[in-house]
């Protein structure tokens, strides 16, 4: 059920939304991006978050996570400046929200949710973020487990949102099977990008994109073996680099989508479909983006 709205995503339009690196840039020119992200066991998702932005070409990239974890990310991502929140036994507490909202003002993107976990804080510290964020987020993985508690957050968000759903996450935030919204990944995907305004990017198989005015793009790339732990927490981090690099959340969404799958699909060609991990899929994106530019 493929209508007029519906494009799929072509090499063109990808090279038309990468940001130009003009000669003379600096890091300063290339975006601020923060990743709010970890609890105890989970570190590694911020990791491939933080080391997927990087990769897609963003000037300065925070971590900002528990305390207890940040000697993690300090020698997983070096390029990386992390910050540490206040936390009790390795999930953040609600007062670290104070922290964030500061670092929020000094960045001009930032993908929240990796590995950050479900406990009431992350609740009210995702709830405080929509009201006082004043940047594009792309809110992916235990963000959007939160707000399954009560989508109307969807509605206190001052800027942009891009929400990253696999059809599990979509699951818990409709309230629909799964099975139904895999037999209706279009109509699903536009219906909610328009209930909620924001820019939904429905995971899976052929990724669907669907924005709040209900544009619809379907992407091309991407392989069975990115069904891989990891493999989303590359995604959100290409996203918010894109958007911290100029590029509107939508398009970033779209294309970041596409590079995503793209650096999948050559990550394939050398570890096939079983061994890809999702480093790999990051290591290929400078592959991607030289492909598409
Ligand atoms: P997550 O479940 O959050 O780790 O996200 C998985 C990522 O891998 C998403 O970007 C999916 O679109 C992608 N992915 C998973 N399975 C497939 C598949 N069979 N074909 C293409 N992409 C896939
Ligand atoms: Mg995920």
């Amino acid at each position: 059920s493929i209508d007029i709205n519906t494009n799929l995503t072509d090499i063109d339009f990808i090279n038309s939304v990468i940001p130009i690196r003009k000669e003379e840039f600096n890091k300063g020119n290339c975006g601020k991006v923060l990743i709010v992200t970890g609890s105890l066991g989970m570190a590694g998702s911020g990791c491939i978050a933080a080391k997927a932005s990087l990769r897609t070409g963003t000037g300065l990239v925070y971590i900002a996570a528990p305390s207890s974890l940040l000697n993690i990310y300090q020698s997983v991502v070096p390029e990386a400046v992390a910050i540490g929140l206040k936390d009790s036994n390795g999930i953040m507490e609600e007062e670290a929200v104070d922290v964030i909202l500061d670092m929020l003002k000094k960045c001009n993107a930032t993908a929240i949710g990796p590995g950050i976990s479900t406990h009431k804080s992350i609740y009210n510290i995702v709830r405080s973020i929509a009201e006082n964020a004043k940047i594009p987020l792309v809110l992916d993985a235990d963000a959007l487990n939160v707000i399954a508690e009560d989508t109307s957050i969807f509605n206190k968000f001052q800027k942009d949102v891009v929400i990253t759903p696999h059809p599990g996450e979509m699951s818990r935030l409709t309230g629909l099977e799964i099975k139904y919204i895999q037999e209706n990944r279009i109509e699903v995907a536009k219906k909610y990008a328009g209930l909620w305004g924001v820019t939904v990017v429905l995971k899976g198989a052929r990724t669907i994109i669907a924005d709040k005015n209900e544009e619809v793009f379907i992407n091309p790339t991407g392989n069975s073996g990115m069904a891989t732990a990891g493999s989303g927490d590359a995604l959100s981090g290409i996203i918010a680099s894109l958007i911290g690099q100029g590029v509107s959340p939508f398009e970033a969404a779209i294309a970041g989508t596409y590079i995503h799958g793209l650096a999948g699909d050559i990550g394939a060609q050398q570890k096939g479909l079983y061994g890809l991990n999702a480093l790999d899929i990051v290591e290929n994106i400078p592959y991607a983006i030289i492909n598409v530019t």
